[in-house]
């Protein structure tokens, strides 16, 4: 490989986007010992995606029995990744979940943990007030733990992931955004600065997903949302920390709006309690950070959120930065390959929930576009679940 001229090389294959999808993609092609390139729009490492920020939820309890079983292999995937790099990733918190006794959600989150061998642990309101003095769980309401859940370094996750992609002489070409793939047997990428080459291209754009499948005439049904990512000052430093054994937590469409809230204990921010509303503004990721005046409804929610459950926290948010969710009608992945061009595989999709999963999204979007068997069921990943919109041009 032409190594001084990345554009005079054939790949076997060119991965694009490198958030956390495309770089675990990247990082597992390497793996396997194929020549790959990963090709990002951005200097690395930048904040205008969804992959940034110092923290994520990892858990093992969902509502659906085949995350479950693909987060088992996550567990394992992120513990190697530490030991291969000697770098801590992974915090154990235990994970809070909470809501009304007859939600539907929580419901199935405790039947796929009893199924899964790690069956949540009940806490009646005495266990709760004991355990969470400073949280109020509302009449009605009830509460378990996922004991195996916590927290991930993101940003150092990203980082490591690509270090090591690159350590086993992958490629990386930041601040070359792709304007053209023409599909084939070998699959022609352009950016301003050259083209490539590859036997098979992976795309994991993001919240760009629709306008780069523009390119090659596809577009999926999704929806990329603002995430206002809100902190919050504790009364007293520490009371919900990291370092005071303070879990994550999940409250179950809490405020009554079909969506969740969820937090991380304090850590990045000495202080400040990070709590976000688990949906938001629908916006073009080009014009994320155009905002418009007043207090925007998920702040408000959140702030009577924390009112309500949080007494140790000022109601205001100290500090909002942003990240972008990019959703499917169903909240599922989208893991497939192109209906037209089998050798163009698709991640996107992750709907605010891929962080923790992207070990395993990056090992079977691999091994598609390996022309392997996925280690995983992928039927609830594909893309034939919509009704999707491809131009006949090509
Ligand atoms: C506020 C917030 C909180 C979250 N919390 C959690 C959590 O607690 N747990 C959890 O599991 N998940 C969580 N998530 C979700 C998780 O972070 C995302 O699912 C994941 O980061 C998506 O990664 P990605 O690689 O698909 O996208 P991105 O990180 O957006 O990466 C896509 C990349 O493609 C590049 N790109 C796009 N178009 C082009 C082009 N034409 N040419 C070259 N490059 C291009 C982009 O620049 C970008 O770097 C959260 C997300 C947000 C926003």
């Amino acid at each position: 490989m032409d190594v001084t001229n990345p554009s005079n090389s054939c790949y076997d294959t060119i991965v694009l986007g490198a958030g956390i999808q495309g770089s675990f993609t990247a990082y597992h092609l390497a793996k396997n010992k194929r020549r790959t390139l990963l090709i990002e729009q951005f200097i690395l490492p930048h904040s205008r995606g969804s992959s940034h920020g110092q923290t994520r939820i990892t858990r093992m309890g969902y509502q659906e029995d085949y995350y479950t079983r693909m987060m088992k292999d996550c567990f394992t995937l992120w513990a190697q990744l530490e030991s291969e790099a000697k770098v801590k990733i992974y915090s154990h918190t235990g994970l809070l979940l909470f809501g009304k006794n007859d939600d539907k959600q929580l419901g199935k989150i405790q039947r796929t943990m009893k199924h899964s061998g790690n069956p949540p642990e009940i806490l009646t309101h005495d266990d709760f007030t004991r355990k969470f003095p400073n949280v109020s769980l509302q009449p009605g309401e009830v509460a378990f733990m996922d004991r195996v859940a916590g927290v991930l370094y993101a940003n150092q996750a990203l980082l490591t992931v690509q270090k090591l992609f690159q350590d086993m002489g992958g490629v990386i070409r930041d601040r070359e955004k792709v304007i053209d793939i023409q599909p084939g047997n070998l699959v022609t990428v352009k950016t301003a600065s050259g083209a490539y080459k590859a036997k098979s291209l992976v795309i994991t754009a993001g919240p760009w997903t629709n306008s780069v499948l523009n390119q090659i005439a596809l577009q999926l049904p999704l929806k990329t949302l603002r995430i206002n990512v809100c902190y919050w000052k504790e009364k007293v430093a520490g009371t919900y920390g990291l370092s005071h054994n303070f879990p994550c937590f999940i409250g179950s469409d809490v405020c009554n709006t079909g969506h969740d809230i969820y937090g991380l204990p304090s850590n990045e921010y000495p202080g400040l309690m990070k709590i976000c509303y688990h949906s938001g503004e629908e916006s073009d990721p080009e014009k994320r950070d155009i905002i418009g005046r007043g207090t925007p409804q998920d702040i408000k929610i959140l702030g009577e959120f924390v009112k309500k459950y949080f007494p140790g926290l000022e109601s205001e948010p100290a500090v909002v930065e942003s990240c972008m969710y990019t959703c499917t009608p169903d909240n599922n992945f989208i893991l497939d390959c192109h209906p037209v061009h089998e050798n163009i595989i698709i991640g996107a999709g992750f709907s605010g929930h891929g962080f923790k999963l992207s070990p395993v999204v990056g090992k079977i979007l691999c091994e598609l576009s390996m022309g392997k068997t996925p280690s995983h069921d992928i039927s609830p990943f594909k893309m034939n679940r919509f009704s999707i919109k491809l131009k006949s041009a090509l």
